[in-house]
C-alpha cells in the first residue's frame, strides 16, 4: 500500500505533463493568446464588424470556409488564377479593395499571385505556423477574414507573392470603375 502513493503522484505528474505537451504543441496555443488579441481588437477599428453567424449567413459555404475558417481552396481550382481581365480585387466579404489586376502576375502556384496589394493599408499580416509551417497570413484590413498567405518569393519590384484564393476576392472590372468614376465625378458638379 505504502509503495501505492508515488506511483499515483507520477501517474498525475505525467498525465500533467502530456496534456501540456499536446497544448503547446497543438493550435489550442491560440486560446491563450485570446485575452491579448481581443485587447488588439478592441484598439484597433475594424470598418466591418460581424459575428461569425452573420458572416456565414452571408457567405456562401466555401467563401466563408476560406474567408473566416482560414481555408485554402485546391491548386488550380479558382475562377481567378488563370484570368486576365483589367480591374481591381476586392474582398469577397466586404468588398474592400485589395488587389489590382496591374499588379497580378503568372507565379505557376495555381493560385491567382500579386507582387503588392492595391494599398498598404488594405491587407493585414499575421505570422501564420499552423501544419507545421512558418508562413504569413494575409487578412483584409477592414473586416478582418482570411485571403490567403505572402512570400518572399515574388518578381521585383517587391519581391513579394501574395498567394490569394480566388473564392476570397470579388473582380470589379476596369470599364465599372470608369463608369463608376464619372457616375461620382458627374455627381460632384
Ligand atoms: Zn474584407
Amino acid at each position: 500500500m505504502k509503495m501505492r502513493k508515488p506511483n499515483k503522484i507520477l501517474l498525475t505528474l505525467s498525465v500533467g505533463l502530456f496534456s501540456l505537451m499536446f497544448i503547446l504543441s497543438s493550435d489550442n496555443l491560440n486560446a491563450f493568446q485570446s485575452a491579448e488579441e481581443i485587447k488588439d481588437r478592441m484598439n484597433d477599428e475594424k470598418k466591418v464588424q460581424k459575428s461569425e453567424q452573420e458572416w456565414k449567413e452571408i457567405l456562401p459555404d466555401d467563401e466563408f470556409k476560406i474567408l473566416r475558417k482560414k481555408g485554402t481552396e485546391p491548386a488550380f481550382s479558382g475562377k481567378f488564377n488563370n484570368f486576365k481581365k483589367e480591374g481591381v480585387f476586392v474582398c469577397g466579404a466586404c468588398g474592400n479593395p485589395l488587389f489590382s489586376s496591374d499588379h497580378k502576375y503568372d507565379s505557376g502556384s495555381g493560385w491567382p499571385s500579386y507582387y503588392k496589394p492595391i494599398d498598404k493599408s488594405a491587407v493585414d499580416t499575421e505570422p501564420d505556423n499552423s501544419l507545421f509551417m512558418r508562413r504569413t497570413e494575409v487578412l483584409c484590413a477592414d473586416c478582418d477574414s482570411h485571403l490567403g498567405h505572402v512570400f518572399e518569393d515574388g518578381p521585383e519590384p517587391t519581391g513579394l507573392r501574395y498567394c490569394i484564393n480566388s473564392l476570397a476576392l470579388d473582380f470589379v472590372p476596369e470599364e465599372e470603375l470608369e463608369s463608376g468614376k464619372k457616375q461620382a465625378s458627374a455627381e460632384n458638379k
